[in-house]
């Protein structure tokens, strides 16, 4: 184990960034995502490169979740807008003032 200083084995960012994708899958071999994390350490463009994919992939990924609604969530929204209709078509009439 070596500990401290870190080594110039990170190699150089166009490798790097071609793991990329298999770094976002996370299947990266544990030695190439250390190599891969000791180079984001000491390379700020690197790592905005990563984390913007990273992000990105969140935002994706929660996106398609959400597409999925329960199904008693939209008969519980109709149900609400339902109510309102009726409410407000009651209301619709003048009453006197
Ligand atoms: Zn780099």
């Amino acid at each position: 184990m070596v500990d401290g200083e870190p080594e110039q084995a990170a190699g150089d960012c166009d490798e790097i960034l071609r793991e990329l994708e298999v770094y976002l899958d996370q299947e990266l071999s544990p030695e190439t995502w250390r190599s891969v994390q000791a180079h984001l350490d000491g390379c700020l463009d690197c790592l905005h490169v990563f984390d913007f994919h990273a992000e990105l992939r969140m935002v994706i990924s929660r996106k398609c979740r959400q597409d999925a609604l329960p199904p008693g969530l939209l008969a519980r929204i109709e149900d609400c807008f339902g109510t309102v209709d009726l409410e407000e078509s009651g209301a619709d009439e003048p009453g006197p003032v």
